[in-house]
């Protein structure tokens, strides 16, 4: 069966990463742009952030036998540093049209404050223009005042619901979620939050329907094989092959072919792994053989 991790940060991970998570059956996954860790200095560095994700990202995944796709966005909790913000909105338009560029996001709250409102209306705006779906992050304090506010402002700004994908639900935002036509991501972590067996339950309570699993790993701890162990999981416990399938493949093709820039003929043609490739001259080989399949 071919995975899809519809959330994954993978500019902070190894290639030991990229190795496992193909082993695993992970066929394809998208990365969303997202806050470093620290506040960026300048809009320069979201320019070379974004060409990243488009270029180097997209071609070391491709080493790996793993589609890249991307999401674009000026993240929540920098949606509050004023020096880069505005200059983030202004350069959007230029990359928002790329190849690869599956939706609008991270977007949404972080700390619910009045720039964040701003700036995530500034964002269903730019996704409506570009006809692209959005990618909702959820602030992990406050989680169900920030999705009730994220669903309210979709419905305010008359952004279709269909076309938004609310993320890092739990028990208790998931039902709010499912009461509009959204679509409910999960990030299952490895000591806090959200885990497999928490997901395995919400899966047997609410179906498949709408519902995504991502390993949402980056800098920090993490694990870039959630999506696989928590299918593992869901098998031992009973979940039927078609629910397993339609989350972990089917439901993030779906949502984001939305965009026009992904399609399931397309997604699950893995590519032939040729590590002669370069990218602008450069490799992942570090004179290692290179592996051509
Ligand atoms: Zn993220």
């Amino acid at each position: 069966m071919k995975l899809f991790d519809p959330h994954i940060h993978m500019t902070s991970r190894t290639t030991m990463d990229y190795e496992a998570m193909a082993a695993a059956g992970i066929a394809a996954l998208v990365e969303p742009s997202f806050w470093l860790g620290q506040p960026r200095t300048h809009v320069g560095t979201f320019e070379d952030y974004f060409s990243g994700l488009l270029g180097w990202e997209r071609f070391r995944a491709s080493q790996f036998g793993i589609r890249h796709f991307c999401t674009l966005s000026l993240n929540p909790k920098e949606a509050n540093n004023a020096r880069v913000a505005p200059g983030v909105i202004e350069l959007l338009p230029r990359y928002l049209g790329k190849d690869g560029v599956v939706a609008v996001g991270e977007i949404g709250y972080d700390d619910l404050t009045p720039e964040e409102d701003k700036y995530f209306a500034a964002q269903l705006e730019l996704a409506l223009r570009f006809d692209l779906p959005v990618l909702v992050h959820t602030p992990h304090r406050d989680k169900k005042r920030g999705t009730e506010r994220s669903l309210s402002l979709i419905r305010d700004v008359g952004f279709p619901e269909e076309r938004a994908l609310i993320d890092h639900n739990t028990e208790e935002t998931l039902p709010l979620v499912l009461a509009t036509a959204c679509w409910a991501g999960h990030s299952i972590y490895p000591k806090t939050k959200m885990d497999e067996a928490r997901m395995v339950a919400l899966v047997k309570k609410y179906g498949s329907e709408r519902i995504l699993v991502n390993s949402a790993a980056d800098w920090g701890v993490s694990d870039p094989l959630k999506v696989p162990k928590t299918v593992a999981l869901m098998r031992e416990s009973g979940v039927n092959d078609a629910d397993v399938a339609r989350i972990f493949w089917q439901n993030p093709v779906t949502f984001f072919a939305q965009s026009g820039q992904l399609d399931l003929d397309d997604a699950a043609a893995a590519p032939a792994i040729d590590q002669t490739r370069l990218f602008q001259g450069n490799s992942v080989l570090r004179g290692q053989t290179p592996l051509v399949q």
